[in-house]
């Protein structure tokens, strides 16, 4: 029954929070990072994702799911949205959300592609290509802020040098 401790595995536990962006920064040309402040966010494990709720003032909705780029952080979490120009979600995300607007986020969703600190000692392989270097970014960062010795070792695959996520970050790593 370990999975019955995965935050937001059980649907009842999932409900629509209201989540106030507070920075966001470019990650490339097409991406960029959105920091939100999630007030009843009830945590969550690298690998999870959410599911983001858009509605107009005319009350027409849509909904997509993001992966959580950044380590469990209390009420901030951190979604990396690669811009799909012709999309109806990504463009908005990355181009139209301001600070201090607010969106519904649910979650953490997702039990099996997550990692555990505290429980998995083997070494990490972790493969990537494009805006699915989002989780694995998660899992990173969240070794990193526990001071994990564990061997991660990333193959990351992209259309093009300027594609590339997270370079900053991906650059201070320690290659452990
Ligand atoms: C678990 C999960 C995690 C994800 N994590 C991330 C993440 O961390 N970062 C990220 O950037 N994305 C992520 N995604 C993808 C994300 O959910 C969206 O699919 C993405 O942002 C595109 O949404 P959109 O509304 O911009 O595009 P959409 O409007 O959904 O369109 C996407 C593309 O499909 C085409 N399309 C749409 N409808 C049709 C149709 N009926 N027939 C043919 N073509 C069509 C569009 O023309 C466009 O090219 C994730 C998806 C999942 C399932």
């Amino acid at each position: 029954m370990a999975r019955a401790a995965v935050p937001g595995r059980l649907g009842a536990r999932l409900r629509w929070l209201q989540a106030r962006l507070t920075g966001r920064r470019d990650e490339s040309d097409t991406a960029g990072t959105l920091v939100f402040d999630v007030p009843g966010w009830p945590g969550h494990l690298p690998g999870q994702h959410v599911d983001v709720r858009l509605t107009a003032e005319d009350g027409y909705s849509t909904q997509r799911s993001y992966s959580i780029a950044s380590a469990p952080d209390g009420e901030r979490v951190e979604l990396t949205v690669e811009r799909i120009d012709d999309g109806e979600v990504s463009p908005y995300l990355v181009d139209v959300l301001k600070v201090g607007d607010v969106i519904e986020l649910r979650g953490p969703v997702g039990g099996w592609f997550v990692w555990r600190p505290e429980e998995q000692k083997e070494p990490v392989l972790l493969v990537a290509g494009g805006s699915g270097m989002v989780p694995l970014m998660a899992m990173i960062r969240t070794r990193r802020a526990l001071g994990n010795r564990v061997p991660f070792r990333l193959v990351y695959g992209l259309r093009s040098p300027r594609s590339q996520l997270f370079v900053p970050d991906l650059r201070t790593q320690d290659p452990g």
